[in-house]
């Protein structure tokens, strides 16, 4: 089975459209998501459609918790905060109510998703270092765990005699006895320099890990932020995926 693994689609239809599209063409038969659906783009109902429709798993990340008043916008910065209350005012209800029922972490066979982290998924705390991985290697059992949050792509592997290093790359094959802990990046606002959309694909036959990068029409989607008065900063960390 070959699993497309999604993170932090951030109500940017054009970029989800074009991973969308370039799933289907890499013959992947299911959707997992790593949560944020919404906050910072323009398209919030569409977005949750599509994750509601086409994701076989999804979790819940504090923009979608925040967006539906099950978190305090205040505890984001000024232009994130911006635009959730401005996602949320346009939410529609089944699309409020669908995003209230996600969970915060899925285990399903060799794979855990969780947006944040799974050592504790409630507090949304970022894995950025070494050390912050191997922390969070002992909070999962399965072979993979597949996070979001960061916007940040990036493969960690655990060796069976503990050693934690960072896998260098677009791919991996999964070897005996070793354990992943993985960003997949961000669909719709990557933070890594490169602004294509950025998503994993997990193949459970032969144990390889891909991520992909897809270009989209950035200016599309900055043309109708720019419309809606969604914040300028927010528009242009896109082109620069910062
Ligand atoms: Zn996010």
């Amino acid at each position: 089975m070959r699993i497309g693994i999604l993170s932090d689609i951030h109500s940017n239809l054009e970029a989800l459209e074009a991973v969308d599209e370039a799933l289907s063409s890499a013959s992947v038969d299911t959707i997992y998501f790593a949560g944020d659906v919404v906050g910072y783009g323009p398209d919030p109902n569409p977005c949750t459609q599509w994750v509601r429709d086409r994701a076989e798993i999804a979790v819940a990340g504090n923009h979608d918790f925040a967006a539906i008043g099950m978190m305090d916008p205040e505890t984001f910065n000024s232009n994130a905060r911006e635009a959730i209350i401005w996602n949320s005012e346009r939410l529609e209800d089944w699309a409020g109510d669908y995003l209230k029922e996600l969970p915060m972490v899925v285990t399903r066979d060799e794979v855990t998703i969780v947006h944040a982290s799974p050592r504790a998924p409630e507090l949304w705390e970022y894995i950025f270092t070494l050390w912050d991985a191997e922390v969070n290697f002992s909070h999962f059992l399965t072979e993979f765990c597949f996070v979001g949050h960061s916007h940040q792509p990036v493969m960690v592997g655990m060796d069976p005699e503990g050693v934690v290093t960072v896998i260098p790359g677009e791919s991996l094959k999964a070897e005996e006895g070793h354990r992943y802990l993985i960003n997949v990046g961000s669909v719709g606002q990557p933070r890594d320099g490169n602004p294509d959309a950025c998503c994993g694909i997990l193949d459970t036959s032969t144990f390889e890990f891909t991520l992909v990068r897809i270009p989209y029409d950035v200016r599309k989607t900055q043309r109708k932020m720019v419309k809606e008065g969604l914040p300028l900063a927010l528009v242009d960390r896109l082109s620069e995926g910062r």
